[in-house]
């Protein structure tokens, strides 16, 4: 049976950073109509709230593939320094 996303998101492990990684420059979200990476991010990552007019970006939950980073120029996107992200479990 073919997994689900969440299954297999289950199934990784994390070396958070103390400082996040992704950086959207915020004064363009507060103009963003689409909010594209609320979409696109696998990870749910980024969540915006219309009440506060606020993106939270939960960074540690980040899987790396680089979508946000394609999808959105306003988003200051590096690697998590070295040891520190997503461990991926061989198969
Ligand atoms: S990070 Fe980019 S896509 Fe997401 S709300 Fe901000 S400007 Fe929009
Ligand atoms: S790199 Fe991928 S997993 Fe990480 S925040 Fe961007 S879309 Fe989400």
């Amino acid at each position: 049976m073919k997994k689900k996303i969440e299954d297999k998101l289950y199934t990784l492990k994390y070396k958070t950073d103390e400082a996040g990684h992704l950086t959207p420059d915020l004064s363009k979200c507060l103009q963003c109509q689409e909010k594209t990476c609320t979409i696109i991010c696998p990870a749910n990552v980024y969540c915006y709230n219309e009440t506060e007019k606020k993106l939270t970006v939960s960074y540690e939950k980040c899987l790396e593939c680089g979508a946000c980073r394609i999808a959105c120029e306003h988003i200051d996107w590096k690697y998590p320094k070295s040891g520190k992200g997503v461990i991926f479990k061989k198969s």
